[in-house]
């Protein structure tokens, strides 16, 4: 047995029968038909970052690190066309040279294009927030070894561009791009009451919006991020080193270290922490500010709520998060997306906010994450799909009007279930 591949956070691994590396399409599909051939499941991860075990497999693990680099450039239609392996973070390099961008992004940039569209990977406001929206077409490899593609409008592209790894291996993404463009970062403090109260109003009025919420404490950091003509301003060296690598990564693993051994300090460790907080501004091309570092290694939970309701599931978190007594060091990240088509995009069909729960590796985070998840559920919350959660095909079909229409497309691409394994067997059937 091959050597175990394991995800980001250490919660999934795969003990693979055989690992290979395919360089092109036709080498994906050539892996596929000879997998098939031998009774062996497959599967292509990306860079490890689902905390769910979506990723795994028993059979053939498909290395993505072959297929990757740009493909095409079309400037009259604004399109990139790149390998599915590709990560963000090459992908961005690659448009910074071209002068061109993605609209909006996510947190962190080292996934891969194929695994951040396969788990519906988002950011927070503009007029598209997750990857998959920002997605012209794409090409796979199904379950018989046959390459097809689908484009904006056609069933497949709807079903496939949030696909969770179960209808093929994706070999070529085309994404729609913007010429490059710079952001100005606004950080500051704000109180819980305030946040709640203008809520609303700062989404209205900024181009992205992300809130920290910092539990046990009425305190707050809004981050809103805004397109300028103003040319990049960035931190000082000094500055982005003592903020983004002293305390958010440095200072916040030794208090998490902290705060495993005596939890009950959590409180008073984010009342300090907390009202450390200081106010910044700054300007960078824009991946630069979508993304920080993320050192501490995590677990988390994430759910898309309805726009409506969202606010009003944070606050009820709150209550039980002070009820049941647990002590968090996390912050809680609120973010709000518009609707997407993806059949299965947690955003599908409606606005909505997005609630992510985190703790530190060495952490239990069951009880945690299943109270709180009892909570979103009764809002009508849909969980990320590369993130902790303990939802089944029979409620998940009740959360996707279109969940039937995707699982017929699974049964059209991959009858026998080559592409499957125990994650997706729970989520999907
Ligand atoms: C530190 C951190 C920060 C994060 N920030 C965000 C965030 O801001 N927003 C957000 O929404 N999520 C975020 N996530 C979650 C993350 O974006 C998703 O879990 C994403 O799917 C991870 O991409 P990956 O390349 O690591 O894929 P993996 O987790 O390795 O795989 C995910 C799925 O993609 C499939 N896949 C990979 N390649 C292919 C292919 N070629 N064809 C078909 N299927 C394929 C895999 O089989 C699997 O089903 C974060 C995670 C971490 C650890």
């Amino acid at each position: 047995m091959t050597a175990a591949w394991t995800s980001w956070s250490g919660l999934a691994e795969s003990r693979p029968r055989q690992v290979l590396r395919p360089t092109s399409p036709a080498e994906v599909a050539d892996a596929v038909v000879a997998a098939r051939a031998s009774g062996l499941r497959v599967k292509m991860p990306g860079s490890g970052h689902s905390f769910t075990d979506i990723a795994t497999t028993d059979g053939v693990l498909l290395d993505p690190t072959g297929l990757t680099g740009l493909v095409s450039v079309d400037r009259e239609a604004m399109t990139v066309t790149a390998l599915a392996g590709t990560t963000l973070r090459q992908l961005n390099a690659a448009l910074d040279v071209l002068g061109l961008a993605l609209h909006n992004m996510g947190d962190v940039d080292p996934q891969t294009l194929a695994g951040a569209l396969a788990t519906g990977t988002h950011g927070s406001g503009g007029v598209t927030s997750s990857l998959s929206g920002q997605l012209s077409s794409l090409t796979l490899v199904d379950s018989s070894g046959t390459e097809r593609s689908a484009s904006l409008g056609e069933p497949l592209f709807d079903a496939a561009r949030v696909g969770l790894g179960a209808l093929g291996i994706l070999t070529t993404v085309t994404f729609r791009v913007e010429p490059a463009f710079v952001l100005e970062a606004d950080e500051r403090p704000m109180s819980w009451q305030d946040v709640l109260a203008s809520y609303d109003e700062l989404t209205r009025s900024h181009h992205h919006v992300d809130l920290y919420w910092f539990p046990h404490t009425d305190n707050c950091l809004v981050k809103t991020d805004d397109r300028t003509l103003e040319d990049p301003a960035p931190l000082s060296r000094a500055r982005a080193w003592v903020d983004d690598e002293l305390l958010s990564n440095t200072v916040f693993g030794w208090v998490n270290r902290l705060t495993n051994a005596r939890p009950s300090l959590a409180p008073r460790v984010n009342a300090i922490s907390s009202r450390a907080l200081s106010a910044r501004t700054y300007r960078d091309v824009s991946h630069k500010v979508f993304v920080s570092p993320r050192r501490v290694v995590f677990r988390e939970m994430e759910y898309s709520l309805p726009r409506e309701v969202g606010m009003e599931a944070l606050a009820e978190a709150r209550r039980v998060i002070e009820r049941r007594g647990w002590n968090i060091t996390f912050p809680v990240e609120v973010r709000c997306t518009p609707p997407d088509e993806a059949w299965l995009s947690t955003t599908h069909d409606r606005e909505s906010v997005y609630l992510a729960f985190h703790v530190h590796r060495d952490t239990d985070h069951r009880a945690y994450f299943e109270g709180v998840e009892e909570v979103l559920r009764a809002y009508d919350g849909r969980p990320h799909w590369g993130k902790l959660h303990t939802r089944t095909a029979a409620d998940l079909a009740l959360a996707y009007p279109r969940f039937g229409d995707f699982l017929a497309v699974r049964d059209e691409l991959d009858p026998d279930r080559v592409f499957t394994n125990p994650y997706l067997e729970r989520v999907l059937g």
